[in-house]
């Protein structure tokens, strides 16, 4: 029934006026919270229903005793009930004509077999009778721009403010968390939604339905995974395209990805690598933790973001701190603004130094031994025209007194007076109190809470634009699996299978023949160019020099001869099928920096490819590149640059620069062939591809390809 169930809007959930409890009862959690905050967010007395048949009033309210017998049909259905009980509540809600309902209880998908049930149960119930049904196992949600607040976890706080950020979470214990830290930080929520299992409205929906919702810009999502990676793709790059900025935080990544995986990349990418690859390839900015993700929105959610896309100037009132945050910024590669010769001027004068550091600027105790000069030095560097954004650290005290008041607002206005935007910043958590948030609030300034954070989360901000100018845009990631399925059976390709498939893809392999005695060896060798590499083809085998079947710089016609003897021999030595060997004779390719691409079938995202540079930088540095075919050049060349191992293709010391142009369209290349209509392949392993010297190209010289069963022979 999925076409069925797109049809159902999450509005359904917002649009409402009547509520009705099920469950309710005295002394409760879940009933206290939901009935308190259902109230405080705009549910009148008379509107709000409580079910309970055995009670006949919860705190002076009545209480009827089932859904059936009230007297106006309820918009939404909240369900506090146990698991055993909810089907007979969803065929009452249906019944009395509900639009919306919320389930609570958990006891589904999350407990196995018999859960799983129960949930395709309810999403049958609901899907077919159109109920926009949010859980089961959610806490509800809470949306401040529409007034409602159907929240079990607790009294939604007080401070909560209005605003621009929406948040659809997976976690709700999570949500529960930050809708606390968004509270307290008066960062504006417009809603917020914690999707529980997602019987029949998911994280997709939600985010499709903030996309279309002008109260909100900022799109806050944390999620562990997805059944529906399509739904969940396509919403975000609608999101995207309707300007919005998505701030994602993808944690507990699954090991499924670990499954049938040919390619050595492929194998080490439960990382959750491969996740956020695709949710940056659909314009996402991924974060990295809790804290940047607070940061983030706490940013995006006071600023029109534009500001730290730009130049970025950091000022502060202390020498130390400058080597500090010189140190941080390098480290996390955050690039700061250059400041012009005039603006340099401009400081040396101002401070009466020569060749101060001018970012980050230390502007010492200026504000109250030179107040002057103060103001020349912060407005002169905040109207450089390389700098948007000046992000100053202050004093602070535990409480904000009228001395503190008057420097935070007078600072902020000669920042912005200069043509920059501002944000503040403390060293370590020095302060949370309320009053500094209702400050920095009142001024419309971001607040981040600590140096640390404020480096890493614009640093990251900065390193996904660099890549976005690559981004497919338009492009609608056709190998997306609808839902998650299973990989399909996969077999190895022989030698020739193989050949055929890279040849037909355009992809340059070493000049190659196969062959099965030294005397074919040989023959072959008058087309060749020594050195020459021998290498044995036993069925089976996918690591041919861990078992001596490679050798290589063979020089001349004698080595050849003699190294075909060895190899038939020891081929045959690690086979039951010694009839099945082969040889296989290469050009060797000299002077060519290793790099290997590989491709795997994530069960539930699909084919995604994989690249870097081999040896210790895959090993050590889990230094690998994802993407979710196809890939534009662009894109790959963007990756590639975010690459530890970049150097040694740029041409660090005298190395010389590599074809790295080459390389970047073979994958590009490649990643079309994997997501056009009929790929059969599954995975493969391109280890080595010797990238030359600019201009000299790429050549593989080791394929591995497995495609599925009903296959590509003869292809
Ligand atoms: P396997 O990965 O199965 O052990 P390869 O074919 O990748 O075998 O060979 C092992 C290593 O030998 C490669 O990583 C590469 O360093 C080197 N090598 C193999 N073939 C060539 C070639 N044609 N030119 C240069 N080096 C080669
Ligand atoms: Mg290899």
């Amino acid at each position: 029934m999925p076409t069925l169930k797109r049809s159902l809007d999450p509005l359904a959930l917002h649009d409402v006026k009547v509520v009705a409890v099920v469950g309710a009862s005295p002394g409760k959690h879940y009933s206290t919270s939901v009935i308190n905050n259902l109230a405080a967010f705009g549910v009148s007395s008379q509107d709000l229903f409580l079910i309970n048949p055995n009670y006949d009033e919860i705190d002076g309210r009545p209480v009827h005793s089932d859904l059936r017998s009230l007297p106006v049909a309820p918009d939404l259905v909240v369900s506090l009930v146990g698991v055993e009980r909810v089907e007979a509540v969803v065929d009452d809600a249906i019944a009395v004509g509900a639009k919306a309902m919320l389930v609570i209880a958990d006891g589904y998908s999350e407990m196995g077999a018999e859960g799983d049930r129960r949930q395709a149960v309810l999403r049958e119930q609901a899907e077919s009778n159109g109920l926009v049904l949010l859980g089961p196992n959610s806490l509800g949600y809470v949306s401040p721009s529409h007034n409602i607040a159907p929240w079990v976890g607790g009294n939604v706080p007080a401070r909560l403010t209005t605003g621009k950020v929406a948040l659809a979470f997976q976690s709700s214990g999570m949500l529960n968390l930050v809708l606390n830290q968004v509270a307290h930080r008066r960062i504006g929520l417009s809603s917020a939604v914690s999707v529980g299992n997602e019987a029949v409205m998911d994280l997709g929906d939600f985010i499709d339905a903030f996309a279309d919702d002008d109260d909100a810009d900022v799109i806050g999502v944390v999620l562990e995974s997805t059944s529906r990676p399509r739904r969940l793709a396509e919403a975000m790059m609608k999101a995207r395209k309707k300007r919005k900025q998505l701030v994602v935080l993808s944690i507990g990544k699954s090991e499924l990805g670990m499954k049938n995986v040919a390619s050595h990349a492929g194998r080490m990418a439960t990382s959750g690598a491969v996740w956020d690859a695709l949710f940056r390839q659909v314009g996402a900015l991924v974060v990295n933790d809790l804290t940047e993700f607070m940061e983030t929105i706490a940013l995006f959610g006071a600023g029109d973001g534009a500001q730290y896309r730009g130049g970025i100037a950091l000022a502060t009132i202390s020498g130390g701190d400058c080597g500090l945050l010189s140190d941080l910024a390098e480290n996390e590669d955050l690039r700061l603004a250059q400041v012009t010769e005039r603006t340099q001027r401009a400081l040396d004068d101002s401070l009466s130094r020569t060749n101060i550091l001018a970012n980050p600027l230390d502007l010492r105790n200026t504000r109250t031994s030179a107040p002057a000069a103060f103001e020349e030095s912060l407005s002169a560097l905040a109207s450089d025209p390389n700098v948007d954004v000046v992000v100053l650290r202050l004093n602070l005290a535990l409480e904000p007194t009228p001395m503190h008041i008057e420097m935070y607002k007078s600072s902020a206005e000669m920042v912005r007076r200069a043509g920059a935007e501002v944000v503040f910043v403390q060293r370590v958590a020095e302060t949370a109190s309320a009053d500094w948030y209702d400050l920095f609030a009142e001024i419309g300034v971001p607040f981040l809470t600590s140096y640390d954070s404020m480096i890493r989360s614009l640093a990251n901000i900065q390193r996904q634009d660099r890549a976005l100018p690559g981004m497919n845009e338009g492009e609608n990631f056709p190998t997306l699996p609808g839902a998650v399925g299973d990989v399909p059976a996969a077999e190895p390709l022989g030698w020739d299978d193989a050949m055929s498939w890279l040849a037909k893809n355009g992809i340059p392999f070493t000049r190659a023949a196969k062959i099965n005695t030294s005397a074919e060896a040989v023959a072959a060798a008058s087309d060749m160019t020594f050195p020459l590499v021998l290498k044995g083809v036993v069925p089976g085998v996918a690591h041919k020099s861990e078992l001596g079947l490679v050798e290589v710089g063979i020089a001349d016609e004698q080595a050849l001869r003699d190294s075909a003897e060895r190899m038939i021999v020891r081929a045959r030595a690690v086979t039951d099928l010694p009839d099945e060997v082969a040889l296989e004779i290469q050009e060797m390719v000299t002077g060519g920096q290793e790099f290997f691409v590989g491709m795997h079938t994530d069960p539930i995202l699909g084919p995604v490819i994989s690249f870097g540079l081999g040896g210790i930088f895959l090993e050590v540095l889990k230094d690998v590149s994802y993407a979710v075919p196809p890939v534009t050049n662009t894109q790959v060349l963007s990756q590639l640059k975010e690459l530890k191992g970049w150097p040694l293709l740029e041409g660090v010391r005298g190395t010389g620069i590599k074809d790295y142009q080459a390389l970047s369209e073979m994958i590009s290349a490649i990643s079309r062939a994997i997501a056009a209509p009929g790929n059969l392949v599954t995975s493969f392993d391109l280890n080595p591809v010797l990238v030359r010297d600019q201009g000299r190209g790429v050549l593989v010289v080791d394929v591995y390809v497995e495609a599925a069963a009903r296959r590509m022979k003869g292809e």
